[in-house]
């Protein structure tokens, strides 16, 4: 499974409808500083709920909503609302049609060569929401979080390496970086049942 493209409409600096294509190996993005690029990578972890917000570099939810006057402090009048679809090509089946059927809650998922995954935060005068889905059926955050579990993908997965991560690794005392390097190879999850079932 992998990344095809990520879809960015009204997110952070992206105030028009973005497309970025991902290919399969290896994508790189080039660009002048300010010009987006973590911006993307926030993207990815905003829509598959992998980060809190401190994470994604925002204060609060609705940060992350296109803002013209973003430099200058600027807050904006109107309603607001941004989004950011991750379309996942699942063509070898990390994913079966069950799992994705039991995670959306419905059968109504089309075929699942391809699972989009779509996050919405939209403010209004006095609140904000934030909505999810998987291929277009409105779920709960831990519905795409249960999901991508089965296909190696958590928060605490070290699925994405973030700037300056490397350093703070190198740094650790050699006990943290195991727990890391099990928490990679899935072993970290059997420390914990297995230091649950010792406690019942
Ligand atoms: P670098 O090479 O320095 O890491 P980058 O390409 O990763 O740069 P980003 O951090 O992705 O750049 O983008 C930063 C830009 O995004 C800043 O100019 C910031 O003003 C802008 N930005 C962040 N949030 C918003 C927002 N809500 N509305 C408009 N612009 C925003
Ligand atoms: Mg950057």
């Amino acid at each position: 499974m992998y990344i095809t493209e990520v879809v960015l409409d009204n997110f952070k600096s992206f105030g028009r409808k973005t497309r970025i294509p991902f290919y399969e190996d290896f994508t790189t993005i080039s660009g002048p500083n300010g010009s987006g690029k973590s911006n993307i990578v926030d993207a990815i972890l905003f829509a598959l709920g992998l980060a809190r917000t401190s994470g994604i570099r925002a204060e609060k939810l609705t940060d992350l909503i296109y803002n013209p006057g973003h430099q200058d402090g600027e807050s904006p009048d109107r309603e607001r609302e941004a989004s950011v679809e991750v379309v996942l090509d699942n063509s070898d089946r990390t994913l079966s049609r069950s799992q994705v059927v039991s995670a959306a809650g419905s059968e109504n998922v089309g075929d699942v060569e391809e699972i989009t995954i779509k996050r919405r935060v939209k403010e209004t005068d006095d609140n904000y929401y934030s909505y999810y889905y998987i291929n277009g059926r409105s779920v709960n955050l831990g519905d795409i979080q249960d999901l991508l579990a089965q296909a190696g993908v958590a928060p605490e997965g070290y699925n994405v390496v973030m700037q300056g991560d490397v350093t703070e690794i190198i740094n650790m005392t050699a006990g943290a970086r195991r727990e890391i390097i099990d928490e990679i190879a899935g072993v970290a999850e059997f420390d914990q049942k297995k230091a649950q079932a010792f406690e019942e």
